[in-house]
């Protein structure tokens, strides 16, 4: 085996660990919006049961001052009865008391209804804010954790990246150069075994006998003929 090849390999174990950190540091962000979607969708229904109450109650104040409009015009025909001397007016005045009568029968029904659709509205809203609270607890201590793993990878991808400067110090150029362009090509690894059957563990084609015979020399780098990865004997 070159030399050369223990020296990438340590380097290609930083390299695997590094890419595998790279992609839970990707991921994680987007688990936290995921959790937070959950909270937000249980905020939503909570403002929307708000909302809902809101328009009720404002129902229910109308038909109170539509009720109160009514009783006030029944006190002003009463005493207009009161004071005519007109048989045929008292009696137009009191069909019209009786018309607003009616009306007002039908409108406490209405206010009683929107009452009794208040306190289920009430009872909605109650659920909908606890099924808030319990999913809060869950998505903040999930973003938490989620955070703190992805400080600790932060960490790791640092002190990685200093090991790795630091290795890359005596080797030869451009066999890093080699190295880091199948590297961005092909993700870790890129340093492979080939076995006694000739076999590139990378792409599992077969090589030629020559190449083997190269690899199992020693004295230079042999790429596989198939994907280019550097190949080194069992
Ligand atoms: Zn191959």
């Amino acid at each position: 085996m070159p030399p050369d090849i223990v020296g990438l390999l340590t380097l290609q174990e930083r390299d695997q660990r590094l890419q595998e950190l790279r992609k839970e540091l990707e991921r994680i962000p987007r688990e936290q919006d995921l959790a937070r979607e959950r909270l937000a969708t249980r905020q939503q229904a909570v403002d929307e049961a708000k909302a809902v109450m809101q328009e009720n109650e404002v129902a229910i104040k109308g038909v109170e001052l539509d009720v109160g409009t009514r009783r006030e015009s029944i006190t002003r025909l009463r005493q207009q009865q009161f004071e005519t001397r007109k048989n045929e007016e008292y009696k137009a005045l009191g069909v019209k008391v009786s018309h607003y009568s009616d009306e007002i029968d039908g409108l406490e029904t209405r206010e009683l209804e929107l009452m009794e659709r208040g306190d289920q509205l009430r009872s909605s809203l109650t659920e909908a804010e606890t099924n808030y609270s319990t999913t809060k607890g869950g998505v903040d201590e999930e973003v938490a954790t989620l955070q703190k793993r992805a400080d600790n990878f932060s960490r790791e991808t640092n002190s990685l990246e200093d090991e790795r400067k630091q290795l890359l110090v005596g080797m030869d150029d451009s066999m890093i150069s080699i190295y880091e362009r199948l590297l961005k090509l092909r993700g870790a690894p890129v340093v492979v075994q080939i076995t006694g059957e000739r076999q590139c563990l990378g792409c599992h084609v077969k090589a030629t006998p020559t190449t083997m015979v190269q690899v199992q020399t020693g004295k230079e780098l042999v790429n596989c003929e198939n994907c280019g990865r550097i190949l080194y004997p069992q």
